[in-house]
């Protein structure tokens, strides 16, 4: 097992990474959490129905609640963030209880969300499921969703701690491998090259990915990600870097309609286009070919959806809340681990979109 330490302006925590680890999460209760009355419990469906019996053995020794939610994006929504208060008024939760988010991404976003507004904050921990929360659990965003922003209702709010066991990613689906895993590649191409060809020499297959190098690969993407938000906790300078690719991923992902595409997938996308404008513009020195292949071989898609149209996918990107004016801020590479903003006008990303198609 390893313990990285997430250290953030707001708060200092341990993020435990390894296989068959999930005794260590009373050991940290025990010894962390001064006078715990109850413990809150949020997961989904599909993690309650593959994982409860194990989570309820693992706080045996606590006087825990089960609060299960809807699986994926529908645990983001207003009505079930007020069902889990509601949850929590009824089951008394108090100063002195604690929030377990026991799922991937949309849990532990939900979950936190709950938590830091709940009697306005109560303690939290992360015990991550997927591929992608090596990305989710780590920084303190936490959100739900408005029909009209996805995460725009949220807060920054740091957990306690975050425990990430591995066996838990075994079970995942294909695509939800390989959503999770396109954020571990992003994470090497914005700051270790090193780092970028060890992935591309040891990781031939997703379906078969375990052991040390799922293990490698998650932590060295969580000291990554770690690297951007301890420095910049509010996203007022280098987080914005955690967002290469994501902006045609964004646009990708909403006109696909959400749940067509993963996350990841889209954004895998993005970031081949974000790669082909750093090279006109960035003067990045770079073979896009090999890493093509490599998608391939990993099972990712390489080019935009041919029903997709240039128009709307611009237009999207225009509304992205990263852009400014006119122009669209695109996150790009000047050498590999170099990322930095620069402002791409409609015209351009147009024309560059269409020699991307071709
Ligand atoms: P998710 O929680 O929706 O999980 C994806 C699917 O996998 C769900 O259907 C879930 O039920 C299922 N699942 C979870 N664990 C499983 C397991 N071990 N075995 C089998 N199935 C399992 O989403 P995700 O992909 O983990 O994360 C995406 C979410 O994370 C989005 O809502 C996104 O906005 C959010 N996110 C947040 C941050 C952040 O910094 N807070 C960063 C990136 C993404
Ligand atoms: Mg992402």
């Amino acid at each position: 097992m390893d313990v990285l330490t997430i250290e953030t302006a707001s708060k200092t925590y341990p993020v435990y990474v390894g296989t068959n680890i999930l005794d260590q999460l009373s050991v940290f209760i025990k010894d962390s959490i001064p006078d715990l009355t109850t413990i809150m419990v949020i997961t989904d469906e599909t993690v309650a129905k593959l994982y409860s019996n194990d989570i309820r053995a693992a706080l045996e020794n606590f006087n825990t609640e089960f609060c299960i939610v809807p699986s994926g994006e529908r645990a983001k929504t207003f009505d079930v963030y007020y069902q889990a208060l509601s949850f929590a008024f009824e089951k008394k939760l108090d100063r002195k209880s604690l929030v377990i988010a026991f799922g991937g991404g949309a849990i532990g976003d939900l979950g936190g969300f709950v938590a830091s507004t709940y009697m306005r904050g109560i303690p939290f921990i992360q015990v991550p499921t997927t591929i992608l929360s090596h990305d989710s659990a780590v920084g303190g965003k936490v959100a739900i969703n408005h029909p009209l922003g996805k995460n725009m209702i949220g807060s920054f709010y740091q957990p306690e701690a975050v425990l990430y066991d591995l066996t838990f990613l075994q079970s995942l689906p294909q695509n939800e491998k390989l959503s999770g895993f396109a954020e571990v590649i992003k994470h090497s191409l914005i700051h270790d090259p090193s780092f970028y060809d060890w992935l591309v020499t040891n990781i031939n297959s997703i379906e078969a990915l375990d052991g040390e190098k799922l293990h490698h690969s998650l932590k060295r993407g969580i000291e990554i990600k770690n690297h951007f938000v301890s420095k910049d906790e509010r996203e007022t300078g280098i987080r914005a870097y955690l967002n290469f690719g994501h902006t045609l991923g964004h646009a990708i992902e909403a006109e696909m309609g959400y749940g067509q595409w993963t996350h990841g997938e889209s954004v895998m996308v993005g970031i081949l286009f974000a790669l082909q404008l750093s090279k006109d513009f960035a003067g990045l020195n770079f073979q896009t070919e090999p890493l093509k292949e490599w998608l391939h071989q990993l099972g990712y898609e390489t080019e935009i959806p041919q029903e997709l149209s240039v128009q709307n996918l611009v237009s999207r990107m225009k509304q992205d809340k990263k852009s400014i004016g006119q122009k669209v801020n695109f996150v790009l590479l000047e050498e590999i681990g170099r990322p930095k903003l620069y402002e791409v006008s409609d015209e351009e990303i147009e024309k560059q979109l269409l020699i991307f198609q071709q």
